[in-house]
């Protein structure tokens, strides 16, 4: 768990969907839902599955592990809750193609290049939630 000092991040917004997103990233762990009916996995979590409109949604714990998709950082405006404009990713989870929009941390923007290892890694908000967030695979502090 990274991000000793006070946190500026912005809390996750709270809705009766995504409550069991966040509590399964306060215990660590990356779940991503999963179909009760048909099996297949959605993010972000969302009421009905939209290939068989079952309403029955299983948590289901990921490894962490995927690769960079996409990436930009955004320097204007100014970002809330952060001290130095944060590096934005679409990571690709390595089970389903599932994708997550998320951060990477401890990195500089020109050692990344897309396609790149990540871990999945937790930070703290200001009200103390967690948030998932990655880091390249392989560098120091990254399992
Ligand atoms: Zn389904």
């Amino acid at each position: 768990m990274s991000g000793q000092r006070q946190s500026k991040r912005l809390d996750p917004m709270s809705t009766r969907n995504t409550d069991w997103f966040w509590d399964e990233a306060a215990e660590g762990r990356l779940s991503i839902q999963k179909c009760g009916n048909c099996g297949a996995l959605h993010h972000p979590p969302r009421p009905v599955c939209p290939e068989c409109h079952s309403t029955d949604r299983i948590p289901t714990p990921m490894s962490g592990r995927g690769t960079i998709y996409s990436l930009i950082r955004v320097s204007y405006p100014p970002p809330i809750g952060f001290d130095e404009p944060p590096i934005i990713a679409l990571v690709e989870l390595e089970e389903g193609g599932i994708r997550l929009i998320t951060n990477i941390v401890d990195a500089n923007l020109d050692e990344i290049a897309n396609d790149a290892p990540v871990v999945v890694d937790f930070e703290r908000t200001a009200k103390g939630k967690s948030l998932p967030v990655f880091r390249l695979a392989g560098k120091a502090g990254a399992a």
